[in-house]
């Protein structure tokens, strides 16, 4: 049923409208492993050089490069410099001190000549308590030494805001001695279904009715992009109750409100009716298939987005206008979708105009990916999902494809 009130959006169009509404959120200061994957929101500078001092790039003899400029080159051992610790020794002329990697260079050396290029002199005909060693190679001065600072230099910005925080980055932030670092904080999301027909998952359907699928995927996809979804359970379809479904999410301070259901024309447009009177409302029919009904607005300052209640419809639009409303609220600034190009092993035929979001399963061919219609696309067909790997994106303009045109997939 095409309602002609609404505007007919598409897909590009209605996430416009919602990213323009939708603002990043305030930072939080949490543990540097808790901000793995999510946005630094401040400057992070190095409060010291990394490494602090000339240190040993090899296990190997320190030495004055001009001691070693003529090979072989035979000198005295004179102490040992392990790592963490400063030898308090000076490397004289004919003198080398033995070093461990890390370990900090002893004054009057410039560089490390690697066990590989010495050997041990034994001198059976006058030993001495000291150990001696000839350099077999040419060293030039700075030879397998570290400049301290050469990591990163006391005072130097390394990580600005906006970055994206990867194992790299923590460990970086645990070298210059950060245990907590600012992030942009997680939205939370409530989520609420609709439905006289529809009872919580722990309850046995009565007749007719059915279990809450779509508070639970939704949630799931909330949390896979990094929000914190609050489950606010199922209000039926009743003014007063969706009413207070949603006031209970501003109560739970949500960043965002998820409802699905109730907003086709079937369900006299009860979220509308709710909505419209505590914030600004609007009501789009979107160019795709499935999930045409979307309802979209803002509540008590809070964005929400109105999902049809069909699971499969719910799903898709939770990936399409969700996932990038939750993703730039924490600051993220792009949200490509993980997708690859495969050739359908069905013909296709739609005459319809919109887009439409295909189930498939993909196969890896030598010959590239091969993506397979799994089975029954009705908007309700929730197994249909559970088969699917990709959805295989349709553009508005085709109305037919052979078997074994290439057609973009988005990994589900
Ligand atoms: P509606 O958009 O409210 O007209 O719902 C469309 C279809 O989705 C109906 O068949 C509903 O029973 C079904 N549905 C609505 N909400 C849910 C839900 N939370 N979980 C599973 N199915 C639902
Ligand atoms: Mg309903």
């Amino acid at each position: 049923m095409q309602d002609e009130r609404r505007p007919v959006l598409s897909v590009e169009e209605a996430l416009e409208r919602i990213l323009a509404t939708v603002r990043v959120l305030e930072p939080e200061r949490v543990p540097i492993l808790e901000a793995l994957g999510r946005v630094l929101a401040e400057e992070v500078v190095a409060d010291r050089n990394i490494p602090p001092l000339p240190n040993s790039a090899m296990d190997g003899y320190a030495v004055r490069a001009a001691d070693v400029a003529r090979v072989p080159a035979r000198l005295r051992v004179i102490a040992e410099a392990p790592a963490g610790r400063l030898c308090p020794v000076e490397v004289g002329p004919g003198s080398a001190v033995r070093i461990m990697t890390g370990a900090p260079i002893p004054a009057g050396a410039d560089a490390v000549v690697p066990f590989e290029h010495t050997r041990v002199v034994q001198d059976s005909s006058c030993p001495t308590a000291d150990e001696w060693i000839e350099v077999l190679r040419e060293t030039r001065p700075g030879a397998n030494v570290r400049e301290a600072g050469e990591d990163v230099r006391a005072g130097q910005v390394v990580l600005t805001p906006g970055r994206v925080l990867r194992p790299q980055e923590i460990g970086m932030l645990a070298a210059l001695g950060r245990t907590e670092v600012a992030v942009v904080r997680r939205p939370r999301v409530a989520i609420l279904a609709t439905g006289d027909e529809v009872v919580p998952p722990w309850e046995t359907p009565g007749p007719g009715q059915i279990r809450d699928a779509n508070s639970y995927t939704v949630a799931a996809q909330v949390r896979r992009y990094g929000g914190i979804p609050l489950i606010l359970g199922v209000a039926r379809d009743e003014e007063t109750l969706i009413r207070e479904g949603v006031r209970r999410a501003l109560a739970e301070r949500a960043d965002l409100i998820v409802t699905s259901g109730g907003v086709s024309i079937g369900d006299f447009d009860l979220v509308k009716q709710v909505l419209a009177a505590e914030g600004e409302m609007r009501f789009w029919s979107l160019n795709m298939k499935p999930g045409r009904p979307l309802a979209f607005g803002v509540v008590g300052g809070v964005p929400l987005v109105g999902l049809p209640g069909n699971p499969v419809s719910a799903m898709i639009a939770t990936e399409l206008f969700v996932r990038p409303a939750v993703l730039k609220m924490q600051g993220f600034t792009e949200w490509p979708w993980p997708e690859l190009r495969a050739r359908l092993t069905d013909p296709i035929v739609r005459k319809d105009g919109r887009r439409h979001y295909l189930r498939v399963r993909l196969r890896e061919t030598p010959d590239g990916w091969e993506a397979t219609l799994t089975g029954d696309q009705g908007s309700g067909i929730l197994s249909s999902l559970v088969q699917a790997d990709g959805l295989a994106v349709i553009p508005e303009d085709v109305d037919h494809l052979p078997a074994g045109a290439e057609v973009r997939v988005l990994r589900i």
